[in-house]
């Protein structure tokens, strides 16, 4: 989506539109697997400038298929991300910088349009867990046999790490030899 500049103005306008996501599911796919998006996100924006400083707040929403990092099982992943954009030319008409308040992402632009695309995907990859999960409860694939333990118990016998038991284990091996 893109706005042209001359359409902002110092009184906010409201935007609300649905942004394709094709190019954001590329890029996802050749970062991991994780994530898909199944829909177009949703966009609510507001928009306003002061001079050549432009401003957009509002939110954005989108539904992904996730898999999950323990059980690899996908599952529907909603997200919304808001956020306060500030948007200063690139080049400052006149040469002084003024840094926006800690709460506020500032980026620079350049030409004749806002091209919202490329900032709504940003924003909605900030609102995607690190490591997705079905559950805080999953229990995620035997690591044997590779069932999904979430859905019934396995036969393996869950061989034990712990140093101190194979310690023993071997005691007694040595007792009966
Ligand atoms: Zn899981
Ligand atoms: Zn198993």
């Amino acid at each position: 989506m893109k706005i042209q500049l001359n359409d902002i103005l110092a009184v906010e306008d409201t935007l609300d539109y649905a942004e394709p996501v094709e190019a954001l599911n590329e890029t996802l796919a050749s970062a991991n697997h994780d994530y898909e998006f199944v829909a177009p996100l949703q966009v609510h924006v507001t928009y306003s400038r002061s001079q050549m400083d432009l401003f957009f707040d509002g939110e954005v929403r989108g539904r992904a298929q996730a898999s999950c990092g323990r059980c690899l099982e996908g599952f529907p992943l909603d997200v919304s991300q808001a956020f306060s954009l500030v948007l200063t030319p690139a080049t400052p008409l006149t040469g002084e910088i003024e840094l926006a308040p800690g709460d506020l992402t500032q980026s620079f632009y350049e030409g004749t349009e806002i091209d919202l695309t490329p900032l709504m995907y940003e924003q909605i990859m900030l609102a995607l867990p690190t490591r997705p999960l079905c559950g805080e409860e999953c229990r995620g694939l035997c690591p044997q046999c590779g069932s999904n333990r979430n859905t019934g118990q396995c036969a393996c016998v869950v061989e034990t790490s712990d140093p101190r038991w194979s310690a023993l284990r071997n005691l007694k091996i040595d007792r009966d030899a």
